[in-house]
């Protein structure tokens, strides 16, 4: 039977539950164990699809189309679980499932409600991913103990403890030791208070991991573990890192973390092996090189909102032995002052994806600049869409070309629709969506990146290249690179008299790690490297 962690947080939130969680995930596969990992969110939204940036961050795409919590970057980042439809559940989702049963008559006849209709439905949520060979399935609860909208989940994993024994479940609490300036101190109160909430509804953290931005003295540990009834020795501290959030785990294993969770599940693993995680810290801590690397976007006030593009850039750079800085330039300060003022001394400009009209001409523009001054140009989705735009209206002197979904009216839609997508009238779950495969040409950038024939890279799109211009963009030096066969979509467009300028209508950023960076973007930064020293010698 496999064993549940579930991961509270408490005080505030953004304290990196999701790292947190990701981190110990990691911890536990280099103990040999299987892991399952998964977040439930206590919005009623059904999945975040539907939500802007602004609220919600960037919107993480798994395999099988699931548009889910960008927490899950952070697992599949850290770890080799498989996420799934199944990793994210919402309240929304949990009562759609529920109101659409009792519709069915599924309840006989029951009153439903929240206990025990909900959070069965809650339970059955949790056990979903759990494979037959999963060892230890690891469960975030998104939100803060206190919230309203959180209680249904918590009294679930409540449940769970009672059903499952305290042998197989455990409760993780992380929480947030303020430092006060003003009189120089740390202060326990405002978690003694979210363990206090916790207790109420029957929950007795296991484990108390302290996000901090001092070292916490013993007296502090002594305290805390006093009031929060924890033995002193799961009093974990995790102090902010220094350099990277993938140094989460290495604060961790210094705590023993690892070791108290498999104690306390009574399973015997041998010690952890993390040489290749500890070396690609090191790449981290001490670069051979350092660059700036332009981002063209529209929210760039957001760290949220390109999670995983600005991850995998800095998986690039590792790759290629390079610190990153990345330069985030408004698409419509461009509008306003050109291309030239932001990305004269850039060495690689990249422009990932998005929806709606704003700062599209910006980006376009920005395109335009680096297709000139061959510069290194990464194109994502919308990114490259508006790669072909600029190539439709200053190559092939197709003056108005546009994607439909900004002019319905141009007499170029060079982007365009989809045929399946005509008819659609919910927004939510419907765009194209997840992995489909990819087939290289093979004397391309991407093929001399990805070294295979055929790749699978996920999609979150309604918009496609569209196919009448072909013939004409071909002839005039864009290079069709990667074709989807199911339905012979352009997938990946290049210049063929340029240094390095890719654009893919997938989302590469998704599938890299740190410790595998993603080919794209590893040749991207190589490429960029190049051009960087190029301008250094003139
Ligand atoms: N808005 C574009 C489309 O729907 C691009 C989407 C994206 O960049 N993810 O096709």
């Amino acid at each position: 039977m496999a064993k549940h962690i579930f991961i509270t947080g408490g005080v505030v939130s953004s304290l990196g539950k999701g790292l947190t969680s990701a981190a110990i995930g990691l911890l536990l596969e280099r103990r040999g164990l299987k892991i399952t990992i998964q977040k439930l969110d206590p919005y009623i939204n059904v999945d975040p699809g539907t939500m802007s940036p602004f609220q919600h961050g960037e919107v993480y795409v798994t395999d099988d189309g699931a548009e889910t919590d960008l927490d899950l970057g952070h697992y599949e980042r850290f770890t080799n679980a498989i996420l799934t439809k199944d990793s994210n559940f919402t309240t929304g989702k949990i009562y759609s499932t529920v109101i659409a049963n009792e519709r069915r008559g599924k309840y006989l006849g029951k009153t439903v409600q929240v206990i025990p209709h909900i959070t069965n439905e809650i339970k059955s949520a949790i056990k979903k991913p759990v494979e037959r060979n999963t060892d230890v399935a690891i469960t975030e609860i998104g939100g803060t103990v206190g919230d309203i909208e959180s209680l249904p989940f918590l009294e679930a994993i409540r449940q769970m403890r009672l059903e499952l024994g305290p042998e197989n479940v455990l409760f993780i609490h992380l929480t947030l030791i303020p430092y006060l300036r003003a009189s120089g101190e740390m202060k326990t109160k405002p978690t003694q208070h979210s363990v206090g909430k916790l207790r109420e509804i029957g929950i007795q953290p296991d484990i108390l991991i302290c996000r901090t931005e001092k070292p916490l003295s013993e007296d502090l540990k002594y305290k805390l573990s006093l009031f929060c009834n924890v033995p002193k020795k799961f009093v974990i501290e995790e102090q902010d890192v220094s350099h990277s959030i993938y140094e989460v785990p290495l604060v961790l294993v210094e705590q023993k973390v690892d070791e108290l969770i498999l104690k306390q599940f009574n399973i015997k693993r041998n010690g952890r092996d993390l040489k290749d995680w500890r070396r690609m810290i090191e790449i981290i801590k001490h670069p051979k090189h350092t660059m700036e690397i332009a981002v063209v976007g529209k929210y760039l006030e957001l760290q949220d909102a390109y999670k995983s593009i600005y991850e995998a850039l800095t998986h690039g750079g590792i790759a290629n032995h390079c610190r990153l800085q990345i330069k985030r330039i408004n698409a419509e300060d461009i509008e306003k002052s050109g291309a030239e003022k932001y990305l004269k001394n850039m060495p690689g400009l990249l422009v990932p994806g998005g929806f709606g009209q704003r700062g599209v001409e910006g980006k376009i523009q920005a395109i335009e600049y680096a297709r000139i001054n061959q510069i290194p140009f990464f194109g994502i989705c919308l990114g490259m869409q508006c790669a072909v735009i600029e190539f439709a209206r200053n190559v092939c002197g197709l003056k108005d070309a546009h994607s439909t979904e900004f002019s319905r009216e141009t007499n170029h839609p060079v982007i365009d629709l989809m045929a399946s997508q005509r008819d659609i009238k919910d927004l939510g779950g419907t765009m194209r969506l997840g992995s489909y495969q990819c087939h290289l040409k093979k004397d391309s950038a991407a093929y001399r990146a990805y070294q295979q024939e055929i790749i699978l890279e996920r999609h979150r799109h309604r918009f496609e290249f569209n196919n009448n211009y072909r013939e004409q963009f071909t002839k005039k030096g864009l290079r069709l690179s990667g074709i989807c066969p199911k339905n012979n979509l352009v997938e990946i467009v290049e210049l063929t008299e340029h240094p390095w300028f890719v654009g893919v209508q997938f989302h590469p950023e998704f599938k890299s790690k740190p410790i595998a960076p993603h080919p794209l973007f590893r040749d991207f930064i190589k490429s960029a490297l190049s051009k960087q020293s190029a301008m250094g010698d003139c």
